[in-house]
């Protein structure tokens, strides 16, 4: 059965995307630690992200790199937080997190609650 994040990469469940090519998808996370928190993920679908072989990795993290410049200049903070967990979904991914502070990637914290338009907005703002 497909991720949950392989259903979003073919539109079958929507996202607010941020950027796309042809290996690589990147969209807003639903649950936020703070405005901009996006996530990067392969369109290959595999579960660890060191499963990945070496280019689709490398790729990955430059493709990451590009969101991460492109927050860094539309939402203020101090600098953008790369994290990887992956125990919720089995699909490699990148966390892209906006910081001000340690505790901006406490994933314990509560989540924001954004509108649909507030998500709209800062996809739109970050989209590459
Ligand atoms: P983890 O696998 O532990 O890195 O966490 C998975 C992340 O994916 C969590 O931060 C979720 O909020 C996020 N997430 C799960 N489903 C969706 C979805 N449909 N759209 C956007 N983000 C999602």
């Amino acid at each position: 059965m497909s991720t949950v994040f392989t259903k979003i990469i073919r539109g079958e469940i929507p996202s607010y995307k941020v950027a796309e090519d042809d290996r690589y998808y990147a969209f807003l996370d639903i649950n936020p630690l703070t405005e901009g928190h996006t996530l990067v993920v392969p369109k290959q679908e595999t579960d660890y992200i060191f499963d990945l072989d070496d280019r689709m990795l490398e790729g990955m993290i430059v493709f990451a790199k590009r969101i991460a410049r492109k927050i860094e200049q539309k939402i203020a903070c101090k600098r953008v937080a790369v994290v990887v967990l992956g125990l919720e979904v089995p699909h490699a991914h990148i966390h892209l997190i906006p910081i001000n502070s340690e505790k901006d990637v406490d994933f314990h914290r509560e989540k924001l609650k954004l509108s649909a338009e507030e998500f709209t907005r800062i996809a739109e703002s970050i989209m590459l």
